[in-house]
């Protein structure tokens, strides 16, 4: 069964080696893909080289390709995209859906998040001290479906949560590159992990701000480690071992609820994938702990 109609992806910021909490995602959104027979494309979020060791990249696709996540494309690196960033802000700030601020975060937190610059009405910014750009938001209360966690709920606040879009460094913000690209690569499906569900909302506006419509969105719980923590670079979580694919796959199932047959765990990976893809059952992932 092929399904044009379904691109998904998993889009990972280089930080780190690849993790079993990052496996968890990658194979959830692989397996929500492949079991409508829908395409699936790897996405490396490369925007910031100050947090990101030089060899995460190709441990992570290295990682995806010892567990036998292929994608439909070649890899994706938004440190490549530039251009289509600058573009965006531009068509924002030309349509009025940004504009430059030279806040400092100090400033902001003594107003309690109003600019004292007043930089959302301010056409011209003077002085040489560098500035940001940020994403005019407006108040809403949002409301949207999301595929496995159902109807939710976020409010907007227009300049108290205005979000940057490109920094004073010169980085451009996740917020606005993951919109610009999911929109280029026509994804219609995002899965991803729910430490990323209250970002949804205002990535809602950007696509409307920039013509587009928003894909379907579907949050998994993020998997924590012993103490309760996410686990992450932060919480020091270990890379997985490339050499046991078959077992980081079986027991990233086991994380997602999909209850494999425990013969599978000494089969081979593509046996363990094949099971995964036919038996797919998001309503199984259990949601106990957002
Ligand atoms: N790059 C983001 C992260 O690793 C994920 C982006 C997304 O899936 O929307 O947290």
């Amino acid at each position: 069964m092929n399904n044009p109609q379904y691109r998904g992806r998993f889009a990972p910021s280089p930080t780190g080696p690849l993790h079993f909490g990052s496996l968890v995602t990658a194979l959830a959104s692989f397996l929500e893909a492949r079991s409508q027979g829908g395409q699936w494309f790897i996405r490396i979020e490369d925007l910031d080289p100050l947090r990101e060791p030089p060899e995460a990249t190709g441990q992570i696709i290295a990682s995806l390709d010892a567990h036998g996540l292929f994608p439909d494309e070649p890899v994706r690196f938004q440190s490549r995209r530039h251009d289509a960033y600058q573009h965006a802000v531009n068509r924002l700030l030309e349509s009025g859906y940004a504009y430059r601020c030279r806040c400092s975060r100090k400033e902001l937190q003594a107003n309690e998040g109003r600019h004292p610059n007043q930089c959302r009405t301010r056409t011209k910014i003077d002085g040489d001290r560098p500035f940001a750009i940020r994403f005019a938001l407006e108040d809403e209360d949002c409301h949207w479906q999301d595929q496995l966690l159902g109807p939710q709920h976020q409010t907007v606040q227009a300049e108290l949560d205005d979000p940057v879009i490109l920094r004073k460094e010169g980085f451009y913000a996740y917020q606005l590159a993951v919109v610009v690209d999911d929109i280029d690569q026509g994804i219609t499906d995002v899965v991803r992990g729910s430490d990323l569900l209250d970002m949804t909302a205002q990535q809602q506006q950007i696509y409307r701000a920039l013509g587009a419509l928003p894909p379907r969105w579907l949050h998994i719980p993020v998997i924590l480690n012993e103490q309760g923590q996410k686990l992450s670079k932060q919480t020091h979580a270990p890379a997985l071992d490339d050499d046991k694919p078959v077992d980081n796959l079986f027991m990233a199932l086991v994380a997602l609820g999909q209850n494999p047959p425990a013969n599978l765990a000494s089969g081979s990976l593509d046996s363990l994938l094949e099971w995964g893809r036919s038996n797919w059952r998001r309503g199984a992932i259990h949601l106990t702990s957002r």
